[in-house]
């Protein structure tokens, strides 16, 4: 896959293979009204396998899902079919709103007004837990 169909938009590489789909509904790329390509197993030198979304607009990304899914990728930014921008994210110390509690009994479950939050609790193996039940996300 290339990017030269792109003329101003975002490429999001360096997907690790298999995240592509979870990003894309996480960052709700299916409510655009632009086109997005999503590319799944595509050959790279650097990983063996990855993902790639290619969106044909200058839209804005949310970092901290980009971070939360993957903190591997590298968003370009395509501006007249050229890259003139490649940025990484971080992994985040806190989710709001991005995912839910599975924990049936969980406040965030009865109590509708409730922010989900998470918040990680093991940076190395990425692993977030909810601020009220500290119910494992994943
Ligand atoms: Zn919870």
């Amino acid at each position: 896959m290339n990017i030269d169909s792109i003329k101003n938009g975002i490429v999001i590489d360096h997907i690790t293979a298999g995240r592509g789909m979870e990003l894309y509904s996480l960052l709700k790329l299916d409510t655009l009204d632009c086109s997005v390509v999503i590319g799944k197993n595509v050959g790279s030198e650097k990983m063996g396998k990855k993902d790639i979304i290619k969106i044909d607009a200058d839209i804005e990304l949310d970092t901290t899902i980009l971070g939360y899914v993957d903190p591997e990728v590298t968003i370009n930014i395509i501006k007249n079919g050229k890259i003139v921008d490649k940025k990484g994210v971080t992994l985040p110390e806190k989710l709001v709103n991005v995912i839910c509690c599975k924990n049936p009994r969980c406040i965030t479950s009865c109590e509708q007004e409730l922010d989900q939050v998470f918040t990680l609790t093991d940076k190395e193996n990425r692993v977030y837990r909810c601020l009220y039940c500290e119910t494992k996300a994943k």
